[in-house]
């Protein structure tokens, strides 16, 4: 029996680790891959729909006091893409220091660096997008995102081979 709303839980929460655990807390039997629709709509969003922009993957609307908001992806998104991409214009609209109205574009959707107020806006959206959509917030260590992960695998998959043959010193 729920004694408060999710939009109440999350009113108390500022970061995107905190937003994290009170929805993870609401839903207790959430397991990836966590359909963020459901929770987006308990979360204030009225409606999610399909947006086509040259260029954004993403983009959230918010009233001023982002009590109530709407999300829309990009057409065509692959579902895990969509997932993602809806979980970071969820998370704008959840981290309050964060404008509700955003456009986001792929190298958005990408970002790890915190140098400057919007890139580091962009990183946490992430990094409350990567945990949510894992449904488990343990997946997600703090240095490390779950992009980085994926792009470090990705980087050994398209090394070259490594070879151990004997290999002439050219110095
Ligand atoms: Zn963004």
């Amino acid at each position: 029996m729920q004694t408060k709303t999710l939009s109440q839980a999350l009113a108390a929460c500022g970061s995107p680790d905190t937003i994290i655990a009170a929805i993870l807390q609401h839903y207790p039997d959430l397991r990836a891959p966590v359909q963020i629709e459901p929770i987006a709509r308990d979360a204030g969003i009225a409606d999610i729909g399909d947006l086509e922009e040259k260029g954004i993957v993403c983009t959230s609307l918010s009233d001023m006091t982002k009590t109530k908001g709407a999300i829309l992806c990009a057409v065509g998104l692959a579902p895990q893409r969509r997932r993602f991409a809806s979980a970071h214009a969820l998370g704008h609209f959840l981290i309050k220091a964060h404008r509700g109205d955003r456009h986001c574009t792929n190298r958005d959707l990408g970002e790890k660096r915190t140098d400057t107020p919007q890139r580091k806006e962009e990183m946490q959206a992430n990094r409350f997008a990567a945990g949510l959509d894992r449904g488990n917030l343990c997946a997600v260590p703090a240095q490390l995102g779950l992009d980085t992960l994926v792009q470090f695998a990705g980087h050994f998959r398209n090394a070259p081979e490594i070879r151990t043959s004997h290999a002439k010193h050219s110095d």
